[in-house]
């Protein structure tokens, strides 16, 4: 049988999770480099001249003084947590084949259980919209499925009044 290629993809391991991402410095810099990847651009003036005002952590425009935060407009804004643990509930999000659940998440965070369900619920939207947009190209593989409810007796494949 040839081996399963998803199942088998290269993981991501905690520790070089945290070596990547560990700390906010690190969690920062990448966010910038994805929101500007060929360097900051005021969003009001176009200008990529600008200052770090380091005490409440915003950029500034050197032209027009305009000033915007790392996390506006991001998932991130309006959150009080850590980018590290936004960070690291992606991560245990995204590796966990069965969707973690909002009380592991809350365990596994050190957050509230109501924080831990807000991150969830926003990541999931986050994705499932990014998911929304894209189309499915080249090859498709799905996994089986049998539909038919709950009943008593053999499960799974080949069970009584399951339609594959
Ligand atoms: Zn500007």
């Amino acid at each position: 049988m040839p081996k399963n290629l998803i199942q088998f993809q290269k993981d991501f391991s905690i520790p070089e999770f945290m070596q990547m991402y560990g700390t906010e410095v690190q969690c920062r810099e990448r966010l910038f480099n994805i929101r500007w990847k060929n360097g900051y651009v005021c969003p009001n003036c176009a200008s990529k001249s600008y200052c770090e005002l380091k005490s409440r952590s915003l950029y500034q425009c050197n032209k027009c003084h305009h000033q915007t935060s790392l996390t506006a407009g991001t998932l991130f804004s309006h959150s009080k947590l850590p980018l590290t643990t936004w960070f690291l509930a992606i991560y245990l999000i995204t590796q966990d084949k069965n969707s973690i659940s909002a009380l592991e998440l809350k365990r596994k965070l050190g957050v509230s259980y109501n924080a831990a369900w807000r991150i969830k619920h926003k990541l999931m939207q986050v994705m499932k919209e990014h998911d929304d947009n894209r189309k499915l190209g080249n090859i498709v593989q799905l996994d089986d499925a049998y539909i038919g409810g709950k009943q008593k007796g053999k499960r799974g494949r080949g069970a009584e009044g399951k339609t594959p």
